[in-house]
């Protein structure tokens, strides 16, 4: 099977080395490269922690990225320097899109201070990634990052393709009512496990979790726009390949774990 990730986190910090371990991994180039070979992963779309700066996003060749707005963008008077930041990332290759933070920072991906970015997304033809449903910490504010807050801009932006990270979850009933709407949204479904799972147990005591899940993928019918993506270094990539092959019914994996992920990013691996 081909395999891409569509979701991963590659930071260097030491509360993700933390993760990456808490997970059965190591926050190194060299270990994620083994583990693909040894997993059939062919490549992984970062999304972008930390500056703008364009040498603050240099990865490995298996690896591309959306690179991400930081504090500074919110600030009035910074705003068209970081437009031209952007631009500088969506024309290297290597940039296949943008990540957008909602909740993590107080914006809606309606609001106006995100027009210029989705509009520069737009003409470079990459999509855009919100964080959708829940957050890690108390510092986040959960009305920025509901899925439904993407009904409004994917109506008002139809060129720009929207990717629903996490698929909103736990709101999946809601993020099933966007994607059904709009043709221009599409999910990850990465997030949904953390560390390292005894998964026999997990299955066992999630069981109507994993119901629901499967229940909304399969009301929604849209499986050429959900793609396999796990959050690294938060969840093992072994157990992520075996909860999604779980969930996905076996005519779609192609799709699901690799094809979609290619055309939505246009990924050349
Ligand atoms: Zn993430």
């Amino acid at each position: 099977m081909n395999i891409i990730d569509a979701h991963i986190h590659f930071y260097d910090t030491p509360n993700f080395d933390l993760l990456a371990e808490q997970a059965h991994h190591q926050n190194t180039a060299e270990h994620l490269e083994q583990e693909f070979r040894r997993l059939g992963i062919q490549g992984a779309v970062v999304m972008g922690n930390g500056s703008l700066e364009p040498n603050a996003h240099i990865y490995p060749s298996f690896m591309r990225y959306c690179v991400n707005l930081d504090h500074q963008c919110f600030a009035r008077d910074q705003s068209q320097r970081c437009i031209d930041l952007v631009e500088q990332h969506l024309r290297r290759r290597e940039c296949v899109g943008i990540k957008f933070y909602p909740g993590y920072q107080p914006f809606y991906i309606y609001d106006d201070v995100c027009r210029p970015y989705l509009e520069l997304a737009a003409s470079y033809h990459k999509p855009v990634a919100i964080h959708t449903g829940e957050t890690a910490g108390r510092h986040s504010l959960l009305q920025y990052c509901h899925p439904l807050t993407l009904d409004k801009a994917a109506g008002e932006h139809p060129d720009v393709e929207f990717v629903m990270c996490h698929w909103g979850n736990p709101w999946v009933v809601d993020a099933a009512a966007v994607m059904t709407k709009h043709p221009n949204v599409s999910a990850d479904l990465s997030g949904l496990l953390e560390g390292y799972l005894d998964m026999d147990q997990y299955k066992e005591e999630q069981a109507g979790y994993l119901a629901h899940l499967s229940t909304w993928l399969h009301y929604m019918q849209c499986w050429d726009r959900v793609m396999y993506g796990t959050d690294f270094p938060l969840a093992n990539m072994e157990q992520y390949i075996d909860l999604i092959a779980y969930l996905v019914p076996s005519q779609y994996h192609e799709a699901v774990f690799a094809e979609n992920a290619r055309r939505i990013y246009h990924l050349d691996f």
